[in-house]
């Protein structure tokens, strides 16, 4: 009798659960052993008896909670394959964040991935998604309505550039979450010939720091100092989204205030935030991406863990593939929908 996708993986109060290889992935509680895709906060807490990741996501969540955030760790490297219980994992790059990863688990050759938050459009400050053909894929639906459509990031970019060229007696703030967003839009400003320093908000040096020894190339990205805000005429300045709001920003000479996201792509949201710039960047894969995802790896069920779940479900019948929604609590304050406690912490004591 081959082995049901249920035996491999369940869900329980924590989260996706692999009974064969006692281990949880991404779990939103404490557990005795968790499997981490990547380091935003809602899926890498603090707490976890042992902890299985990459490399860099276990310097991501040592940055964000202390070298003691678990007991014990160990490290898999994207193309890893190994054997934890009576199961085999092998770790694969999800092109979301620095570190991010995708683990096939399988067992007498069914194989189920769980995909983490994934993209497919280029980034330069991560490896690229890598298909990994499976019975059955689990994805996230962010963006799961086909309304939601992510444009070419130099366009976005450029748009960022032409504005300071324009304005150029006034700073501009761009709000970009800590984790990735913020180091991938310095990388494209890099990319786009922009080779001004880019001024961060204390919230952001961490993590930048890490990216760089990394071997990521940032260029000169100097701390703002309190006292030189008002000199900042034509500067490029990254801050958290809270940020952008509050009066910290307010001290820039005439600032014209960004915000880097895919939720850009819905004006509303854009003018409720008050942005004068929205930059459609999105570290979350697209409507046509997540089709073509799914299409690819042909899974013939698809399990959808947040977002938007009832219209991919509804896609994947179309396509006569089985799929169901997991309802799966906790996750989607990564970074593209409000700040994430850690990310607010971190804010708080920047400009305190
Ligand atoms: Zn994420
Ligand atoms: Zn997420």
């Amino acid at each position: 009798m081959p082995i049901s996708a249920s035996e491999l993986l369940t869900l329980t109060r924590e989260g996706l659960y692999c009974p064969l290889g006692r281990f949880h992935v991404d779990p939103t509680w404490p557990v005795e052993r968790a499997l981490i895709t990547h380091g935003h906060a809602d899926h890498a807490r603090s707490g976890h008896g042992h902890v299985l990741a990459t490399p860099e996501t276990l310097r991501i969540m040592a940055v964000r909670y202390g070298a003691d955030f678990c007991r014990t760790r160990q490290e898999a490297r994207l193309g890893d394959e190994m054997r934890v219980g009576d199961v085999t994992l092998r770790f694969a790059p999800a092109g979301h964040v620095l570190g991010s990863a995708q683990v096939a688990i399988e067992k007498d050759g069914k194989r189920i991935v769980v995909s983490g938050d994934y993209k497919r459009a280029s980034d330069p400050t991560c490896l690229p998604f890598e298909v990994v053909p499976c019975d059955v894929f689990i994805t996230e639906a962010t963006f799961g309505l086909p309304v939601f459509t992510h444009p070419d990031t130099r366009g976005e970019v450029r748009k960022l550039i032409d504005s300071v060229k324009l304005f150029p007696e006034r700073a501009h703030i761009v709000g970009a979450y800590a984790l990735g967003k913020a180091q991938r839009v310095m990388a494209l400003l890099r990319e786009e010939g922009w080779d001004r320093p880019i001024h961060l908000h204390g919230a952001m040096e961490k993590l930048t720091e890490l990216y760089k020894q990394e071997g990521i190339a940032l260029g000169d990205t100097p701390k703002v100092a309190a006292a030189d805000r008002k000199d900042l005429h034509g500067a490029i300045v990254i801050c958290p989204p809270s940020s952008i709001q509050d009066v910290w920003s307010r001290k820039f000479p005439d600032p014209v205030t960004a915000f880097a996201s895919g939720w850009m792509r819905v004006r509303a949201r854009a003018r409720q935030k008050g942005v004068e710039l929205p930059l459609v960047i999105s570290d979350h894969s697209d409507w046509p991406d997540l089709c073509r995802t799914i299409r690819d790896t042909g899974a013939e069920e698809v399990w959808v863990t947040h977002g938007q779940e009832d219209a991919l479900v509804h896609w994947c019948g179309t396509q006569g593939i089985k799929a169901k929604p997991l309802h799966l609590l906790g996750y989607g304050d990564d970074g593209e929908a409000e700040p994430d406690p850690a990310q607010a912490a971190e804010t708080a004591e920047a400009s305190a």
